[in-house]
């Protein structure tokens, strides 16, 4: 999903106008008030259980790791008077694990909608979520009209099943057997698409049509681990999803005035596409710059569709843990070729009515999508889907494999955060399949991080966002007195803290690692191992801590302890200046302190009467054995100036007691 930053810049600006207003303080000596504690930031026992068959103490799946497999046949169509989906989906279920399954939980995401669920009671009464409306009239949830076992290929016995809230378990008459056993499994249902569905899936009312974004449209399955056994904690609106990988088919059927996007590879353009369509598709395919497909003129010309009432759509994904559509009659349709690495291609494809149309809008979303998807395959892994679609919609930015839905209102620099963010997302949860329900951080937050390289790098730098002054940053936006510990579900976190919690305080945790703790040649090492070792799998977040620490080399518990899981905080201060024997040509003793729980490495500068302006780097292992430090430069004249962290890269809450200077 995407947040929203201007409140965060707003904020800014208000601290930049307070900071420039305070005059750098004499430094006192401040010994007694330290809140830190060495021994709980530096505690030896940070893991709570040792590495097995399953996930290796090194980070990596054990050599006995196992998941099992989900694979989806889904037909469906839309009825466009009812806003209805009318579907069925077959479900082939592996069992990999080693435990015999006796029954299956499955996910009913819609059913948050039914005014009695569990989410809906915990819509604010006043006021308005994000993810929904206690005044809401809309009554939507599943219809199940029939779960049945398939057997070579037909429905037979019907299945028992128990609904609980967003979740189902099919009660199976024979168990799975442990690593071999496997079922086919038809459930028929249809449900209304609501208008806003948590800003994941929804209805934008255009001047030339409804643009439907379909997205936890079918009945998936719930994870199995060797972590909890099924995770079935229910949908509530914040916490996002956590599905199995597998293959999906979905054959998609809707007036034929519409024009369909989804995850996945088109496989029957040919049938639904007009001539000069199928050709300019082609041409896209291997074009760089954009091509129209559709163009604005040619929505409002029948002549651009084919003259029947319906077109079925089939698309096929592989590798995928979920899949998403959009269908409208009201899309302009462009696209364009994206290059891999390895030499393969995929398409960039962009849909978005009249109203988001032009090059500060949408005109400009495949050329987004390209460069993103090309910079984010360079810098970590390959893209591995045949098609990138951005969709123009009222989602204000939700990612799906293949697929994302973006703010049809939003224009050049945020148009392109928001399509560079959601697209992000296919490294962190579709190709590394964290738990997103419990641990948001571990993929809005290291998207986050990825975004902030990706937007210097786009078209030589157009969208550079400003240096960030990371003081201010701790000050007024990670620190601020009402914060939360990310290592909290999103569910439970305020909803005013996800944006800091689960995106920028570990979007800059993974940057402060990469620029000030590993550096990037350790750092993007690690990093890239993580995203290999567990593409199309279930990391945990020790599972991710593991994987850092041995490919760099590193204990970094005092990090991991201090940033993710406690929300410690740090304040690093200069108390005191002495020359050794009362005399600068002896060199200088600097007495620095740690004030609060957290520790970082320090960076000292200190400017010579003379004029000269050397820096000395400190390891944070400086702070294992007190709160305050006495430092020794090699000085042979008096100085006249001495800061700590003076390009403000660590998160140090308060920067009045970092400079001394002589009197
Ligand atoms: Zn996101």
């Amino acid at each position: 999903m995407f947040k929203k930053l201007v409140s965060f810049i707003a904020f800014f600006a208000l601290a930049v106008i307070q900071l420039s207003a305070q005059t750098a303080p004499t430094a006192a000596p401040i010994e007694g008030k330290s809140k830190y504690d060495q021994h709980a930031l530096f505690g030896p026992l940070f893991y709570p259980n040792a590495g097995n068959e399953f996930r290796a103490a090194s980070g990596e799946p054990g050599h006995a790791y196992w998941q099992n497999r989900a694979d989806y046949k889904i037909t469906a169509s839309l009825n466009e008077e009812k806003n209805e989906i009318t579907g069925s989906v077959v479900i082939s279920y592996k069992n990999n694990s080693p435990q015999e399954l006796p029954f299956i939980w499955l996910q009913l995401d819609q059913n948050l909608y039914d005014l009695q669920s569990r989410g809906q009671a915990k819509m604010p009464a006043t006021g308005r979520s994000r993810y929904g409306d206690a005044k809401s009239t809309f009554s939507g949830g599943y219809k199940i009209t029939a779960v049945q076992l398939v057997s070579a290929g037909k429905p037979t016995e019907n299945i028992p099943y128990v609904i609980n809230d967003t979740r189902m378990q099919l009660r199976l008459a024979k168990a799975l057997s442990a690593r071999t056993g496997a079922v086919s499994v038809k459930i028929d249902y249809s449900y209304v698409i609501p208008e806003y569905g948590s800003d994941r899936t929804g209805i934008l009312k255009t001047k030339k049509g409804n643009i439907y974004a379909v997205a936890q449209w079918y009945p998936r399955v719930c994870v199995f681990d060797d972590l909890q056994g099924w995770n079935t904690l229910p949908y509530l609106g914040a916490s996002e999803f956590y599905l199995e990988y597998g293959d999906l088919e979905a054959t998609l059927t809707v007036p034929a005035s519409h024009i369909v996007v989804a995850s996945g590879e088109l496989l029957n353009a040919q049938e639904v596409l007009t001539p000069i369509q199928l050709k300019r598709f082609n041409q896209a395919k291997g074009s760089d710059t954009t091509v129209t497909i559709r163009s604005e003129a040619e929505v409002s010309d029948p002549a651009s569709r084919p003259a029947k009432a319906t077109c079925t759509w089939k698309f096929s994904i592989s590798n995928a843990r979920d899949f998403a559509w959009a269908t409208s009659k009201s899309f302009i349709w462009d696209a364009a070729k994206i290059n891999l690495p390895s030499g393969k291609k995929c398409l960039a494809t962009s849909v978005y009515p009249a109203e988001s149309a032009g090059v500060k809008g949408w005109g400009r979303a495949t050329e987004y999508t390209k460069g993103s998807i090309e910079n984010y395959s360079k810098r970590w892994f390959e893209f591995p889907y045949p098609v990138a679609s951005n969709v123009a919609s009222n989602v204000g930015g939700m990612e799906y494999p293949g697929i994302v839905f973006c703010g049809s209102t939003a224009k050049t620099e945020g148009l392109f955060g928001v399509t560079d963010h959601e697209f992000g997302h296919t490294w962190f949860p579709m190709i590394v399949g964290s738990n997103e329900r419990k641990y948001g951080w571990m993929d809005e937050g290291f998207n986050t991080f990825i975004n902030t390289l990706a937007g210097d790098d786009f078209n030589k730098g157009e969208y550079k966002s400003a240096k960030t002054d990371w003081h201010q940053y701790a000050k007024y936006v990670i620190f601020v007195p009402t914060s939360e510990a990310m290592l909290n579900t999103p569910d439970v976190l305020q909803e005013r803290n996800i944006g800091v919690a689960l995106y920028m305080k570990p979007g800059y945790a993974l940057t402060l690692l990469r620029e000030q703790i590993l550096g990037h040649d350790r750092f993007d090492y690690a990093f890239k191992k993580y995203i290999r070792d567990w593409k199309y799998k279930h990391p945990s977040p020790y599972d991710f801590f593991r994987s850092i620490e041995n490919a760099a080399g590193e204990d970094l518990a005092w990090f991991w302890r201090g940033m993710f899981l406690e929300n410690y905080k740090l304040d690093q201060a200069i108390s005191k200046v002495d020359y050794i024997g009362n005399d600068a040509k002896n060199g200088a003793i600097i007495t620095i302190d740690n004030l609060d729980q957290l520790a970082m490495p320090v960076v000292i500068e200190y400017t010579t009467k003379s004029g000269k302006v050397e820096r000395k780097n400190l390891p944070v292992e400086i702070w294992q054995n007190n709160s305050s430090w006495k430092v020794k430069l090699n000085t042979t004249e008096e100085l006249q100036k001495v800061v700590i962290d003076p390009d403000h890269s660590f998160p140090d809450m308060n920067s009045a007691n970092n400079t001394w200077k002589a009197n």
